[in-house]
């Protein structure tokens, strides 16, 4: 299956946790970067190691306060392996740089304060409620982004959250006893950190989050468990167009069902663990049977999961699901619809037009330009015709045809159009012309991505100005196929 290709940034450092409990790591400087990161590393079990030939008095009186071995004076020489990790903060270039190719000589990985370059490992900020962390890397290309970041993360995180975690290892061996399937103990997991043994939990109140645990823990035994289904709008493909509720299914997902349209970028954003099933349908190319993904979403509910079927803008304009929905409650399994932003309303924004306009527009139809080979004009055209702003799917290839038949039915040959390749992304193509131009669109043939037209008055008001001429010469569309 070919996933459409997305640019991204590679991490040039990859965060990791490192085992430090115990272990010796050695910081060398006398100022207050070398201050800064024995108070970090102050918070981890590690045996720290100084040294400072000539601290200067904070750094001194933190020596004095804390458990850390204070050498006053720099080291001479590093044993192999003497030390898991080294930090670096003498203050100046030369010395850093002698003492960062000592570490490397000795196999130690080094970190030289405030410099990537010279560096093994970079220091994420670091957001504490052990056991939990939360570390954030910017690759060292912004530490005030990373604080603005860990301030925003910090507020987020209930301070007693450590404590959740500490009850989740304490019965991690009876819930894995108790509860044999993975799916069944995920979901007691979750039901027990929003339910009120993770409050009791956070509340600090040991005691009763493990009396309550364990009380859910027998009810849930005695459950069988209950898959869902959840049809999920993924919006345009932008990652930031999704719903907050689209985000957290995602995360809760045990199987994500998803079409061709749907960007990688969305898709990653899922559950780590959860399996992935494409089921990509794109004109021409039927990869798996509407029978099939209904038969795949029931199957996989019935083996007690909860199912993100995740679609292409919103589920319920062009995406089958009445089919799907039908399919799964027939078979007794619940079913929810998360809605999403719609091709239609995505391109709309890229083009900076309000679809109704009092007065001018006061209706919007969408409508899909599949099927135009068959039926009768006389339903979209006929609206159109009467002034409603139109929203055409799957047009590209019919454009030829749909723009005859909108014509025929009485819409004026220059009524506005714009067209809008893959809208609401930032690779989004936006194709500005009149219904006569239309034809155009069947031709371009380096138009891969998926296509919406608007067409009517209210895209007069359109801001055009990253647009380019939906028309082309007439030799090109004399060439062109534009029924395809
Ligand atoms: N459920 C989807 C529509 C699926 S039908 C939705 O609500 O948007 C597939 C058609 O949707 C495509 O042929 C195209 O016309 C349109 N479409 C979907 N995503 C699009 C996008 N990002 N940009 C432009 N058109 C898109």
């Amino acid at each position: 299956m070919t996933r459409p290709a997305v640019q991204r940034n590679r991490l040039k450092f990859f965060p990791l946790a490192f085992a430090v409990a115990g272990r010796p790591v050695v910081v060398i400087g006398n100022g207050e970067r070398a201050l800064q990161k024995l108070r970090l590393l102050a918070r981890s079990e590690a045996r720290l190691v100084c040294h400072a030939e000539a601290p200067n008095p904070a750094l001194r009186a933190f020596l004095a306060s804390e458990p850390v071995d204070w050498v006053p004076a720099r080291p001479a020489r590093l044993a192999p392996s003497a030390a898991a990790l080294v930090f670096v903060a003498t203050d100046d270039p030369a010395d850093d740089a002698a003492l960062a190719a000592m570490a490397r000589a000795a196999r130690i990985p080094v970190n030289v304060v405030d410099r990537a370059d010279l560096s093994d490992f970079t220091v994420p900020a670091i957001v504490d409620r052990a056991p939990i962390a939360v570390a954030i890397s910017t690759d060292g290309t912004s530490p005030v982004l990373a604080q603005r970041l860990r301030a925003a993360i910090e507020a987020m995180l209930a301070p007693g959250l450590g404590r959740v975690a500490e009850l989740a290892d304490a019965l991690r061996g009876t819930v894995a006893r108790r509860l044999s399937d993975s799916v069944a103990r995920r979901r007691f997991w979750m039901r027990l950190f929003d339910g009120p043994a993770g409050d009791a939990a956070l509340a600090g109140d040991a005691a009763r989050a493990r009396r309550l645990a364990i009380q859910a823990l027998a009810r849930e035994s005695a459950t069988t468990p209950d898959g869902k289904v959840f049809l999920v709008g993924a919006g345009p493909g932008a990652e930031d167009l999704l719903t907050l509720r689209a985000q957290r299914l995602l995360q809760e997902a045990d199987a994500i069902v998803h079409d061709d349209l749907v960007p990688a970028a969305v898709i990653d954003m899922g559950r780590r663990d959860a399996t992935r099933h494409a089921v990509g349908k794109r004109k021409g190319r039927h990869s798996a049977t509407q029978e099939d993904i209904n038969d795949l979403l029931v199957r996989l509910a019935r083996e007690g999961r909860r199912v993100v079927r995740l679609k292409a803008g919103d589920p319920a304009v062009f995406g089958r699901a009445g089919e799907e929905i039908a399919a799964v409650r027939a078979a007794g399994i619940d079913v929810e619809i998360v809605p999403g932003i719609t091709a239609a309303l995505a391109a709309a924004a890229d083009v900076g037009a309000s679809l109704t306009r009092r007065g001018t527009a006061s209706c919007l139809v969408v409508a899909t330009g599949h099927g135009a080979e068959q039926s009768e004009p006389g339903g979209w055209e006929a609206a159109a015709a009467n002034g409603a702003t139109v929203a055409l799917y799957m047009g590209r290839s019919v454009a030829g045809r749909v723009a005859a038949r909108a014509i025929a039915a009485g819409l004026a040959p220059d009524t506005p159009v714009a067209a809008v390749e893959n809208a609401g992304r930032t690779d989004r193509r936006i194709l500005a012309g009149t219904l006569s131009d239309l034809p155009a669109l069947a031709v371009r043939e380096e138009i891969a991505g998926p296509v919406m037209i608007l067409i009517g008055e209210a895209l007069a008001a359109a801001d055009l100005a990253a647009a380019e001429q939906l028309a082309v010469r007439r030799r090109q569309i004399a060439q062109g196929e534009f029924a395809a």
